[in-house]
């Protein structure tokens, strides 16, 4: 699905879009929903450069043909769920007319340049509505890592190679980037037969990524395999805040809940799956593993499961921002070494039961760490479940996070013989817990 759109010799007439290094080059264009101050309506914009082309205002600042011009009308009133339930074909479309309207020597420049407006000025919010959220944990090394906390010598239970785990999330709590984490309370083992009640003291993030559904499936009606990328209508990035404390206390035998459910932030850009065609890896599994069942199993998934996206995890303290450092890395990983399942995979075993996908609906892939400790995608991992503390710039220590604290997650993509782009980045900061 490579075509003029990902042509690596296209550049825009919006500058900022040819820098080196820049997240939405005229080959990434991804949606966000925005609105340029509090009280001013939402509409759907597509990051350019440093910039946000605003298709409320493109809508009517150019005659744009009547297929486009269809598609475009639900985004100028802030609704991305009406094209991400569109066929393939017709987000193509609309990409090729944004790409060549976005180009250098297009018509459109000096009506769209009207439309533009700093991304740094505007506010964001979720990018759709999101009805459900389901949260995965392909990150095998993650999975191997925590398990080894709780069961030293069976750290991955029997199902792990054989079915795509996961839990049913909360939507209510996702927020944007930016979001303000308050400290939960709630319950935790304590050191005699009664659990404590109180503010979590082992509050952790978690590195995933947030995979958004395009068309849906009838109730019933499972995805196979071979059609599952045509549902996947893009990629966030997300952070599944976690307390630690409560989700031991409570996690068996149903899982997590209240350990999960009061916050969850994504990054207000979704990168589409065509803006990604060129950054897939083939699906490979070390030879003493098990074959996927045939449901999970497919030509293109073994091609080009994979999505190759780099990540990484930065922290700033309270005191390090009054002390004007600059965030400092945690760690670095790749989607595609840490993730277990591939996307397609991910749909096609969340509707083999018959469960119904609808468009805007989120699957998190569980936390992105890669196979070396140093690339572990939450501090649990990275601190040996709060054993050994990570020593930060300053004279801080950390195992888990500490009030005032801000952690910023970026992704992007980079192939030889192609331009990178970028998801941008997610960040939240923890406030402190309500009294309890
Ligand atoms: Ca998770």
């Amino acid at each position: 699905m490579i075509d003029a759109t990902h042509d690596p010799q296209l550049r825009s007439w919006v500058e900022s879009a040819n820098a080196e290094g820049t997240d939405f080059p005229v080959q990434n264009l991804p949606y966000a929903r925005f609105r340029r101050a509090s009280g001013k309506a939402w509409r759907i914009g597509v990051a350019i450069g440093d910039r946000v082309l605003d298709l409320g205002q493109a809508r009517d600042a150019v005659a744009w043909p009547g297929e486009v011009a269809a598609l475009i009308g639900p985004l100028a009133s802030g609704d991305l769920n009406t094209l991400m339930g569109q066929p393939i074909a017709a987000r193509r479309a609309l990409r090729a007319a944004l790409s060549s309207a976005l180009a250098r020597g297009s018509d459109l420049q000096s009506a769209l340049q009207r439309c533009l407006l700093p991304q740094a000025a505007v506010e964001y919010s979720l990018a759709c509505h999101i009805g459900d959220y389901s949260d995965f944990y392909t990150g095998i090394h993650h999975a191997r890592a925590v398990g080894k906390l709780f069961r030293p010598d069976n750290p991955l239970l029997p199902n792990y190679r054989w079915v795509p785990i996961a839990y049913h999330g909360r939507t209510s709590s996702i927020g944007v980037s930016g979001q303000r984490i308050r400290r939960p309370n709630g319950q935790t083992k304590g050191e005699g037969p009664t659990p404590d009640f109180g503010p979590c003291r082992r509050l952790d993030y978690e590195l995933e990524l947030g995979l958004l559904i395009g068309p849906g499936n009838a109730l019933s009606e499972p995805i196979p395999i071979a059609e599952a990328e045509q549902h996947l209508f893009g990629v966030t990035l997300l952070n599944d805040w976690s307390a630690r404390d409560i989700q031991a206390w409570e996690y068996q035998p149903l899982g997590p809940f209240l350990a999960k459910s009061f916050a969850t932030t994504l990054s207000p850009w979704v990168v589409t799956m065509e803006a990604l065609a060129p950054f897939r890896r083939p699906f490979a599994r070390p030879a003493q593993d098990p074959a996927p069942m045939p449901y999970l199993d497919s030509d293109s998934n073994r091609a080009s499961g994979m999505l190759d996206i780099s990540l990484e995890t930065s922290l700033v303290t309270d005191a390090m921002r009054r002390a004007g450092a600059a965030p400092v890395r945690l760690a670095a990983s790749n989607s595609a070494e840490a993730a277990y399942w591939t996307p397609a995979q991910l749909v096609a075993h969340h509707t083999v039961n018959g469960c119904n996908l609808r468009p805007g609906d989120l699957l998190g892939s569980g936390t992105m760490s890669g196979p070396e400790a140093h690339q572990a995608g939450s501090l649990l991992e990275l601190t040996d479940g709060g054993k050994r503390p990570i020593a930060l710039p300053g004279g801080e220590q950390r195992t888990f996070l500490e009030d005032g604290d801000t952690v910023i997650m970026r992704g992007w993509c980079e192939r030889a013989g192609f331009v990178r782009i970028g998801l941008g980045e997610v960040a939240g900061t923890v406030v402190p817990a309500l009294r309890s």
